[in-house]
């Protein structure tokens, strides 16, 4: 423990005692701590205030006041922080820097409901993010986004412009191809046109690229994770035996296409009782736990089934927009895990992912 005459007892700022606080910072993203890396710079305000400014190589902004809570109490001075969101990485695919697949084995677990709302949240938490729906047995960002009725624009009838939801790039395989009869497709037809989708779209320099894949785990969904270059993926599973079965298929598909799983999230995980508050499991309980455990793979999030998560999506708005929303938290919880698991499966060999309630 630092008292305050040690921190200030040179004229400027005494660096070690704050480095060394961040460090041992933790949490589900900063599993390992904040790095001394990450410091862009520290400032002395009055003495008895400081405020600590992060570049961070993930989207985690949103954690900061948690940052500033904890570096206060164990500072005994107070600290604001503030953060920027600058990823390190060379840009994998144009000017994008991770590419990351949003899959299900089995179609109604709410993949492209969780897909829209990890973009908005990996955008909250202060990233360039971009969607690309290519789920073409039912394209449902431009609804899930507020999209529906817009026309693709194309510039110097070259590159494709994205729409922008809110800050989100999007593009749907849908604007390109109907959709009403989904058994035409074929794997090279349909892989193809996502490589169009993702190489003549101007999408401009992002950090995150999310892709709603079609759901199962067929020649279709290989033969497209394949033509991605992707830099891993999240699976999206409901507690249901049969769709943790067919979960259990798409980690098998894509460990096979060398496409690293990220992790799971359970879906639907459970219904919050309105009246006594208690978590009821609807669908059964730790389903994605022991497939997460069998596979060596983490489970990134439990969402609950929850009425406003619908509603918003029929309202074509974002529910990780919402700010008062409980389930926004959840959301961007599960947002930042994906963008540090992101980060030290670069940066560090494995570390482990601690979960935490919140
Ligand atoms: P998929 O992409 O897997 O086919 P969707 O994202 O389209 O599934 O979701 C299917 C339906 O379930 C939609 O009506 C959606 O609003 C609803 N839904 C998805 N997740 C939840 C949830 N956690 N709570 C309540 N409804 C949900």
């Amino acid at each position: 423990m630092f008292g305050l005459s040690k921190l200030f007892s040179a004229k400027s700022v005494q660096k070690q005692p704050i480095i060394s606080a961040l460090a041992a910072y933790r949490s589900a993203a900063f599993a390992v701590g904040i790095e001394q890396d990450f410091i862009a710079d520290i400032t002395q305000n009055t003495d008895k205030s400081i405020t600590v400014k992060l570049n961070l190589p993930f989207a985690a902004q949103s954690e900061m006041p948690h940052v500033a809570q904890f570096l206060t109490e164990r500072l005994k001075i107070d600290v604001n922080v503030t953060a920027s969101v600058h990823l390190k990485e060379a840009a994998k695919f144009k000017a994008i820097k991770h590419i990351v697949l949003v899959a299900s084995g089995k179609g109604g677990v709410g993949k492209s409901t969780t897909a829209v709302n990890l973009a908005g949240s990996l955008k909250n938490e202060g990233a360039k993010v971009g969607i690309l729906d290519a789920d073409i047995y039912g394209p449902s960002i431009p609804m899930l986004l507020g999209l529906v009725g817009s026309e693709p624009v194309t510039k110097d009838n070259k590159q494709l412009q994205p729409f922008d939801a809110n800050g989100i790039k999007a593009q749907s395989i849908g604007f390109l191809v109907p959709s009403d009869d989904a058994t035409v497709w074929r794997g090279p037809m349909a892989s193809g046109a996502l490589s169009q989708l993702l190489n003549e779209t101007d999408w401009g320099e992002l950090d995150y690229l999310i892709v709603d894949m079609p759901p199962g785990t067929g020649d279709i969904q290989l033969t497209m994770s394949q033509k991605v270059p992707a830099s891993g993926t999240v699976i999206v599973t409901t507690p249901q035996d049969l769709a943790l079965a067919d979960a259990q298929k798409g980690i098998a598909m894509f460990n096979k296409v060398n496409v690293p799983v990220l992790g799971l999230i359970e879906n639907m995980s459970h219904y919050i009782c309105e009246h006594c508050g208690e978590a009821n499991h609807v669908f059964g309980k730790d389903g994605a736990q022991k497939l997460a455990l069998k596979h060596g793979v983490p489970v990134l999030s439990h969402i609950p089934l929850a009425i406003d998560i619908r509603e918003s999506s029929e309202q074509g708005k974002l529910i990780a927009d919402d700010t008062d929303a409980v389930i926004s938290k959840t959301y961007s919880a599960a947002a930042r895990l994906v963008a540090s698991t992101l980060y030290y499966q670069q940066h560090h060999n494995a570390i482990d992912v601690v979960i935490t309630e919140d």
